[in-house]
């Protein structure tokens, strides 16, 4: 079996020979015992065993010093974990930022090779963004000696609305210069691949279910509290995208009809309550100087009562926000990520707080396993363009030519 195979293995939707079946798994999980494989595909053992003889032959599927973590410090002799060779293909994640773009290249077993970030100007163009992402990507291909022939596809994580059909771009609120573009048109001809698009924060929940906080868990919510507030949701393992792309944009759902206009055109959006610009904004009234969201946070952590207050005050409004979502959707757990994350409990116990109380079912109505949980994402300055990774990996959110 060649690289040329693992690409139409890894492309094949039907899923129909076990072949394809584990592979498919290998790349979507990364490390994996044949237990597990067996388990998650529902293959017979004595299929998974022959499957995963053939693809170690042709050196397609290779052992991992990874150790099976449901098995150390267990009884018996750790299992075997396998992964899909790295040399077997690599794929790129980019992330088109407000204001720069990440990318990152990864083989299949899931190893980071090269991270690379571009500051960028705001309002830059799909043709600038194209231009600084072929020069990222030829970068790391040569600094790291890899061959361009393995590559699998690029995800693309954008910060707006993407519609799932057919990859343009909605009304970008964020990028004004992006709206109606085919984000395939802009990168198909660069790459000749695949290429994957979502928006940035559907990606970031996908980098938590991959690798991060939400890992196991195939029912949560993404809360994300930055300069904006985002977000999305996950049911069944899958990322819920909308019928144009509009799922999980919950710093646009309207608190106050009446209140200021938002960017997105609307009024009183959860946005300007929730983020933290607000209250950067009178951070720096205080204070006289240009301050950073990691400033307030430090500031609040030496005991600066009114920075401690800021973040208390911007917990309860999100937490306004999340009730709602709350009581919608009443999700097992929200994995709160952006980079207010980084105030650690200083934000999440009075986000716990204001969520108890606007939401409709009560801790103390349902027994513990019953509540929902609130837990801080593990990445916060990369979760995008990882997640951009993963839309490769699993082959999602690719809206054919
Ligand atoms: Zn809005």
């Amino acid at each position: 079996m060649n690289k040329i195979e693992l690409k139409s293995l890894l492309a094949d939707r039907t899923l129909g020979t076990p072949t394809g079946q584990v592979v498919r798994l290998l790349s979507e999980r990364g490390a994996l015992s044949a237990a597990q494989i067996a388990r998650l595909s529902g293959l017979a053992k004595s299929t998974v065993s022959t499957t995963l003889s053939d693809l170690r032959r042709s050196g397609v599927v290779v052992e991992t010093a990874e150790a099976d973590p449901a098995r150390t410090g267990g009884a018996g002799r750790p299992a075997t974990m396998l992964s899909l060779n790295p040399d077997a293909g690599t794929c790129v994640g980019a992330l088109i930022g407000l204001r720069e773009i990440q990318v990152i290249v990864a083989d299949v077993s899931h190893a980071i090779i090269a991270s690379h970030t571009e500051v960028m100007d705001e309002d830059y163009s799909p043709a600038e963004a194209a231009d600084v992402i072929r020069a990222l990507v030829r970068r790391a291909y040569r600094e790291h000696a890899l061959s361009t022939a393995g590559l699998l596809g690029v995800g693309v994580a954008i910060a707006g609305p993407v519609n799932p059909r057919d990859g343009r771009i909605q009304r970008a609120s964020v990028v004004p210069t992006w709206a109606g573009t085919d984000v395939r048109e802009v990168f198909g001809p660069l790459f000749q691949r695949p290429i994957f698009i979502d928006n940035e924060s559907n990606c970031a929940a996908l980098a938590e279910m991959m690798w991060g906080a939400a890992q196991g868990h195939e029912d949560f919510v993404l809360f994300k509290i930055d300069l904006g507030v985002g977000g999305a949701i996950v049911h069944g393992g899958r990322v819920l995208t909308g019928v144009a792309g509009g799922s999980g944009e919950f710093g646009h759902m309207t608190i106050d009809p009446t209140g200021p206009l938002c960017r997105c055109g609307n009024r009183g959006c959860l946005e300007l309550t929730a983020s933290f610009k607000p209250f950067l904004r009178l951070a720096q009234n205080r204070f006289r100087r240009a301050l950073t969201p990691e400033d307030v946070i430090d500031m609040a952590r030496d005991g600066d009562v009114g920075c401690r207050r800021l973040i208390i005050d911007c917990a309860e409004a999100a937490g306004h926000g999340l009730g709602i979502i709350g009581t919608i959707i009443n999700p097992p757990l929200v994995v709160v990520s952006g980079r207010m994350v980084r105030a650690g409990d200083l934000l999440l116990e009075p986000l716990r707080q204001s969520f108890e109380r606007h939401t409709l079912v009560k801790n103390d109505d349902v027994p513990p396993e019953s509540r929902t949980r609130f837990v801080p994402g593990r990445f916060v300055e990369n979760d995008s363009v990882l997640g951009a990774v993963g839309l490769v990996l699993r082959h999602q959110a690719y809206a054919p030519v």
